[in-house]
Formats: structure tokens, sequence, C-alpha cells
């Protein structure tokens, strides 16, 4: 049985992406794939707001995400914390032998502008990772905010992770001052999983390029090396480039502006509809998500149940709740590729839903 994700990632696919990733192979060191390689820049650079390359990784994000640390982290790392990925990202500088402090906030909370600023302050740090939008737990934080303090303190490398927001919304890489900027393929962009992708700033680049330690497969350098011969330092996954070129001629047809409301739109069409059904948004007030609506189950529903309805009678899938929040959370993604077609015939569904599903006990 085929059916439909509405999860916040993997989304959905469009028959055009699938079909661009069935052309015929090319070699990597080939002039088609620089010409390839090299058409990609501008739409990129413009979706991210940088005059820096963007590098293309065969990963999913979280290895550019741990590469970014092996190369920045010279000192100690600030990880700020608000949800499963931040948390974890906590996790991987210990365990690639990072100095590295955690600085936490329930999940659901954003990242506290303050707070970063008194961390900062102490002088301990060279590094700090942030994610701008949360997807565990549906919560955004204020990157223009967070960004101005980091712009306090020249010598900390931000290292920012777009996963689900990338494309969505306007971030503005140059004009915040973000130095190292990841996202991933299979959230925002609606791409299949497997590849990565990441704009390193010139000082960043410098940071990386004096220090030991960072590898080879993630090592910015030989991005940067590659990236002048447009080319990647190992053998990329040259299918999902392709699925990525079609991509961008779709948002060069939408417009980056229209692409931008229609993510506002339709994310605040599900947040209407699932509060007139009498549930409440998961995260602080003014910091839900637009590329998904994680809503608090207040209504003590059974998710699985939900979702069985939804996927045998309905052919779609929902989240029913993050790690520690399953079950006490449900999220709706509406990014990529979603129009609003596309989510009426959701709300539709799960209008119907939600009428045959019961309350847990209790
Ligand atoms: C999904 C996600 C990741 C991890 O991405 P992978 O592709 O699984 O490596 C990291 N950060 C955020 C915000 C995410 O949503």
């Amino acid at each position: 049985m085929s059916y439909k994700l509405f999860i916040p990632g993997p989304v959905a696919v469009s028959e055009k992406t699938l079909r661009a990733m069935a052309r015929p192979m090319i070699g990597h060191r080939s002039t088609d794939f620089v010409a390839l390689y090299q058409s990609l820049q501008p739409g990129l650079q413009a979706l991210a707001g940088t005059a820096d390359p963007v590098y293309l990784s065969t990963s999913s994000a979280w290895g550019v995400m741990e590469g970014s640390l092996r190369n920045v982290v010279r000192r100690k790392v600030l990880n700020c914390m608000n949800g499963a990925f931040s948390d974890k990202w906590f996790d991987v500088s210990l365990r690639c032998g990072l100095a590295a402090t955690a600085l936490k906030a329930e999940w659901g909370q954003p990242v506290d502008p303050a707070a970063v600023r008194r961390e900062l302050a102490t002088g301990a740090y060279d590094a700090i990772t942030l994610i701008h939008n949360e997807t565990s737990c549906g919560c955004m934080s204020d990157l223009p905010a967070l960004m101005a303090v980091l712009r306090e303190f020249p010598d900390v490398i931000s290292i920012v992770d777009t996963v689900s927001s990338f494309s969505a919304m306007p971030i503005p890489k140059d004009e915040l001052g973000i130095d190292v900027l990841i996202t991933g393929s299979q959230k925002a962009l609606a791409l299949p999983p497997g590849l990565a992708l990441l704009s390193v700033s010139p000082r960043a680049l410098e940071r990386a390029a004096g220090g030991a330690g960072r590898g080879y497969y993630f090592d910015f350098v030989e991005f940067q090396k590659n990236h002048e011969n447009g080319m990647t330092p190992s053998t990329p996954t040259i299918s999902l480039i392709y699925a990525l070129q079609s991509k961008l001629e779709d948002i060069a047809a939408e417009g980056i502006a229209n692409r931008h409301a229609r993510h506002a739109r339709l994310n605040q069409t599900v947040r209407d509809f699932i509060f007139a059904k009498g549930f409440k948004l998961f995260p602080k007030e003014g910091h839900g998500s637009v590329t998904l609506n994680c809503f608090a189950n207040t209504l003590n529903l059974d998710l699985a149940a939900l979702n069985k309805i939804l996927k045998t009678k309905h052919h779609l899938v929902i989240d029913g709740g993050y790690g520690k929040l399953k079950g006490k959370t449900f999220r709706i993604s509406n990014m990529g590729d979603e129009t609003d077609a596309t989510i009426a015939a959701l709300l539709a569904s799960l209008d119907s839903a939600l009428a045959e599903t019961p309350k847990l006990a209790g």
C-alpha cells in the first residue's frame, strides 16, 4: 500500500523529483558533472542568502553536523539544547572528544539569547551550535536575535542547523553572520534522504585550515578545494544532485518569496483547523515552527489509533510524537511541495479520522 507522508521528515517527494533521479549516470570528474555542480550554485546561494559556496555532502545532515564540530572547535563548544536534535548535538560533541557545555532549555522552549550571551561572556568558547527549527518539538528559535548576540563575540564560530527551515523562510546567512549553515535533503527541500548542504564562511574555513583532527570526509578545506573545480571531494550522490537541480527549477518557477508565503499560509491553515478541534500548540507561544506544527495531545486521544485510521482509510501518515513526546504530542508537516489543495485534502481526512479516534483511558 502506498501512502503519503505528512511526518516532518522524510517528507513526500514529487514525481518530477523522482524522475530527475532516474537520469543516466555521469562521471563525477567529467565536464558534465562540473556543469551540473556549478549550475546549482546561484540557486543555492540565493536560498542561503550567501556569497559563499554551498558544498554538497553525500551524507545525512548529521554527517556535516558532526564534521563541523571537528572542523572548527579548538577550545570549547557551547551546544544550545531545546529538543531531541539539539540535545544529540551535545552528545556528539562529547563523542568527538571535544570540550563542550550544554545550555539547556525545556523541549518546546526557544534558545534564550540572554542565556547565550551570559555563557559566551565567560570567554571559554570558540564555537556554538544552534538549531533554528527544532523539528522534534516544532519549536523555532529567534535566529536574528541569537545571531545579534553572536556578533558580539567575533571569536565564536556559529554552526547553525536549518534542516527543517531552509528555503521555507528567509535565512540570510551573510547578513546574520552565520559561519556554518547546514541543511539536509529530506525535510524542507522535499528530496529523498542522503544529501546534505553546507555553506562555510571564510573565517570558519580559516579556522578549519589552521587545525588538526578534522579528518577527510567532512573536511571543509577539501570541500573548498574541490568546489573551486566544480566538484566534491569523493564520489557524490549524483542522482540526488539531479533531484536538487530539479527542485531548484521548481523553486525558481514559484519564486522564493512565494515559497516562503506558501509555507506560512499552509502552516496557519493546519494550526487553525487543529485549534478548532480543541488542541493547543506544544512549543512556547510565538515560537511555533513555520514548516510543521507540533500539537499537545490535550484531548488525550489515542494517537496510535488515529494514525492507524489515517493510514488504512486515508493513505496518509502524521507523526505521533518524537522520543519522550510520543503519545503526548502529534506533528504535522507542511514542508516541501504541499499546496492549498494537498493540505485541504489532509484536513478533510483528519476531520473524518479524528471523529472516530477513541480517547485514551484515564
Ligand atoms: C532531521 C533533523 C536532523 C537530522 O537529520 P539526518 O538527516 O537524520 O541526519 C538534524 N536536525 C534537525 C533540525 C532535523 O530536523
